[in-house]
């Protein structure tokens, strides 16, 4: 018989430190889809609902999807906008049942108003609307701070394997095959989780190169195999910038029963995961040292773009994208064929419209959110050399496809550098961020972009060089004793614990 399966996606990925509410004009700005555009939108990107549509063909499920919707990292979500999502959600439920399974789309380090734990929060709706019987697939963000809630309330739970996340499809591929199975009541999954006194770990997920990351993914494969009855596992890193409760690492068993073997699998993963604790596959620099970096390299004749990376201002990780002290010191060492990408500023990019195609005019660029933070507005005379509308697909290959709106925005050049001003907060993660305004970056000698990790998947096979800067202040730095942590349990790593 046709099974029928409730789909829908709520994700966000809530950096408490930030001052930004996360509210309907937030998830707007970014994608909010309802019922039949979630899938006109979403078939064929390399996305989780794109796998899930993909999943419904191949199995002949009967769909209904009556929202996704996704918000750059920022601060809180707010009430309204909790309440308003859980009750579509639930109203669906109700309305268009019975169900023979639920796959819920998520990020796993969700804070709202009212709940430090959002995702819990809405899987205990749905459960008090559907019951315990139906089974639940929850997919996840590799930075998710998973919940003993979350997981009791899930019955199977899969997050991204990959950092940058390039596998987005492959994990809602495997969830939707287990949902299948569970359906039929061939499994009787259930979900596992452990977690250690860390704020963050695993090299916060690096997949990129051999490291911690990579040695524990190995290690719970080889458990996973040795282990009867096991049907997925999952690394989180967690997320390290949200000041709640149970922020950090986790490991996530998805098997038959309830069968303690799948806990001490958790266990044995987090036990290495603190082991390597202090281990990091990258090294942070100062924007000072960037630049000298820069410049030898450019000295010795570099072809290929030097890329550098603004880890302290990560618009993926709740930054406000608008920090300056980078691009700042680009425009100051009077670099030459350079592009920075992007710099949120609806004022600025507005200005530049205004002024037209050609004009050279003094702009008071960025730095406005919390001009404390790495460095408040630049004033700087420039040239405005494109305009946009500032929307484009995704070329790959994190979310191919999938449509980005970075409303009105324009080029403003600088000297020799060609700065990407946006009226939206976006991390800069392929390279159409570039190319959608008339940039080609593999023909720039440096590229600054507002990225923590995410842009190698664009900019590695490109670059030459890749520098990650980071000068502390910002609200995705590293330097998380700088943060006013209130609410994470303690002691814990690396705030009290070495
Ligand atoms: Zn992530």
């Amino acid at each position: 018989m046709t099974k029928r399966v409730f789909i829908a996606g709520f994700k966000h990925e809530t950096n408490t430190f930030s001052r930004l509410p996360t509210d309907m004009a937030a998830y707007k700005a970014r994608t909010y889809y309802r019922d039949d555009e979630v899938a006109t939108k979403m078939r064929g990107t390399a996305t989780e609902i794109g796998a899930a549509v993909d999943a419904a063909r191949k199995h002949g499920w009967s769909i209904r999807h009556p929202i996704y919707a996704n918000a750059t990292p920022s601060g809180k979500v707010t009430k309204d906008m909790h309440d308003h999502v859980t009750k579509v959600i639930v109203d669906s439920l109700n309305a268009d049942g019975p169900f023979d399974g639920i796959l819920l789309c998520l990020h796993g380090a969700m804070v709202c108003e009212h709940d430090e734990d959002g995702e819990g929060r809405l899987l205990q709706s749905v459960r008090d609307a559907v019951g315990r019987d139906i089974p639940v697939a929850v997919t996840l963000d590799l930075h998710a701070n998973v919940t003993d809630r979350m997981a009791d309330l899930a019955d199977i739970m899969i997050s991204y394997r990959t950092y940058p996340h390039v596998d987005q499809y492959e994990i809602a591929t495997q969830a939707c095959g287990l949902l299948d199975r569970a359906m039929k009541g061939e499994i009787h999954p259930k979900v596992h989780v452990r977690r250690r006194e860390m704020l963050d770990g695993a090299d916060h997920g690096r997949t990129t190169s051999p490291g911690p990351m990579t040695d524990a993914l190995d290690t719970l494969d080889r458990l996973l195999a040795e282990t009867p009855g096991t049907y997925a596992g999952s690394i989180n890193a967690g997320f390290p910038w949200v000041d709640i409760h149970d922020t950090g690492p986790t490991c996530v068993v998805t098997g038959e029963g309830d069968d303690p073997a799948h806990g001490r699998i958790a266990e044995r993963v987090m036990e290495q995961i603190w082991r390597d604790r202090d281990k990091l596959t990258i090294t942070l620099v100062s924007i000072k040292d960037a630049l000298v970096q820069v410049k030898s390299a450019l000295a010795r004749g570099v072809q290929a773009p030097i890329v550098l990376a603004d880890y302290a201002d990560n618009p993926g990780g709740g930054g406000y994208g608008d920090a300056t002290k980078l691009l700042g010191a680009m425009v100051e060492a009077d670099l030459s064929n350079a592009a920075f990408g992007t710099i949120y500023d609806p004022d600025a990019a507005l200005a530049c419209r205004n002024a037209g195609l050609g004009a050279t005019i003094r702009l008071e660029l960025g730095g406005k959110v919390d001009p404390a933070v790495q460095g408040g507005p630049l004033s700087l005379m420039g040239t405005v050399t494109a305009i946009t509308d500032g929307t484009f697909a995704m070329e790959g290959p994190m979310t191919r496809g999938a449509r980005v709106d970075m409303g009105p925005s324009a080029v403003f050049s600088v000297g020799g550098v060609d700065i990407v001003v946006a009226s939206r907060r976006y991390q800069n993660y392929d390279r159409m961020f570039f190319k959608s305004v008339g940039i080609d970056p593999e023909k720039k000698k440096v590229l600054g972009v507002k990225s923590a990790h995410h842009f190698r998947a664009a900019c590695a096979p490109i670059a030459s060089h890749i520098i990650v800067v980071d000068d502390g202040g910002g609200v995705t730095s590293r330097n998380y004793k700088d943060l006013p942590y209130r609410n994470v349990r303690r002691p814990v790593y690396p705030l009290d614990l070495d």
